[in-house]
């Protein structure tokens, strides 16, 4: 990976509500913050929200809701870069700016990959290297909440978390080795697969990678209830050949359970900023047992590299102040290239002339 995913904190971006708004829905401060934009566009603009690009609307949404920084770096990602010249070539490319922004279309398969990156060789290396595999499981959890038909509270995603925690304390025998990474997403704008589905896509669950001593279902769906006072799922599936085969067991249990994660939930940008706006310092993937604080991967950190003549690119990926980055258009009317995609076109072509992928 060629930058730094990680977000930027940005303190200054949460004020301090008044008391009056501390108990207000998302759904509401939502819903003023979109018809203050409409006003907007309409007065100002003398344009129709639905006219804009969707790029635009999600960075208008984001400043009404106090994300001025973010809402920034949305509006600027994929449509502007620096300049970079090969030192040895003299080549001229330039390289798009990312916002980082866990549901940017662009940037959020990069916090896949990431995640992909950080757990699955730990994890796999873990489970292989247990002297036995017997009265053991590898298996998918997942734990769902009463659908409810609005944008939840940030609060709410934070104690569901918190339950899960208490649930392994509760579930796991004292001294027995056990691990599980677990993730809280929403479900999808589109609902392809459960038409007539509540919640439009709101509802909240929790999915988790276990591995540990065989679960007792009715007991655990018990408890989940129990603990959520309020009626729940609980669903187990042990992966499929982990026995034999962990690494591609963890593999696939990762890219099918947490897939959506971190894969853009939104279609448009009113459901992009929702959801950035309820996951907003919150973070959304957790290891517990001894999958908390796995061996960290060794990164092979790959240099930009010049497509021309193979020399690294003086490529700065921290200094990227929005003073640095200018419109894409500029860049490629100067004679620029975008290296990263003339990159990935010669990747292309040397896997054509390869044969086998
Ligand atoms: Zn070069
Ligand atoms: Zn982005």
């Amino acid at each position: 990976m060629e930058f730094a995913i990680k977000e930027t904190p940005e303190l200054q971006e949460l004020p301090e509500a008044p008391a009056s708004e501390k108990g207000k829905l998302t759904s509401e401060r939502f819903a003023e913050a979109l018809s203050q934009c409409k006003t907007e566009a309409e007065c100002l603009d003398q344009l129709l929200w639905e006219e804009l690009p969707e790029r635009e609307k999600g960075a208008r949404l984001l400043a009404a809701l106090g994300f001025q920084s973010k809402a920034m770096r949305y509006r600027d990602c994929h449509a502007t870069g620096i300049p970079v010249d090969c030192q040895a070539c003299g080549e001229r490319y330039f390289s798009r700016y990312r916002c980082t922004l866990r549901f940017c279309e662009f940037c959020g398969p990069l916090h896949f990959s990431r995640f992909m990156e950080k757990y699955r060789e730990p994890i796999s290396s873990f489970v292989a290297s247990q002297p036995t595999r017997r009265g053991r499981t590898l298996a998918r959890l997942t734990f769902t909440v009463r659908a409810s038909d609005r944008t939840p509270h940030p609060d709410e995603p934070r104690r569901l978390m918190k339950l899960v925690r208490r649930w392994f304390k509760a579930m796991m025998p004292g001294g027995t080795l056990w691990g599980c990474i677990f993730a809280i997403e929403t479900g999808h704008e589109l609902n392809v697969k459960h038409p007539g589905r509540q919640a439009g896509g709101w509802n909240l669950h929790i999915h988790a990678l276990y591995y540990g001593p065989f679960l007792n279902h009715a007991e655990g769906l018990e408890l989940w209830k129990r603990l959520l006072g309020d009626s729940g799922g609980f669903r187990v599936k042990q992966c499929a050949g982990w026995r034999k085969n962990p690494d591609r067991a963890v593999r696939r249990a990762l890219v099918h359970h947490f897939g959506y994660i971190m894969k853009p939930a939104a279609i448009s940008a009113e459901r992009t900023v929702a959801l950035e706006v309820l996951f907003a310092g919150i973070r959304r993937v957790h290891g517990l047992g001894c999958f908390y604080r796995l061996p960290k991967p060794k990164r092979e950190v790959a240099n930009a590299r010049c497509p021309n003549c193979g020399q690294n690119l003086p490529l700065n990926l921290r200094a990227w102040h929005k003073s640095e980055r200018s419109p894409v258009a500029g860049l490629e009317a100067e004679g620029r290239r975008d290296s990263r995609k003339l990159e990935a076109e010669m990747r292309r072509a040397r896997v054509f002339q390869g044969g086998s992928p």
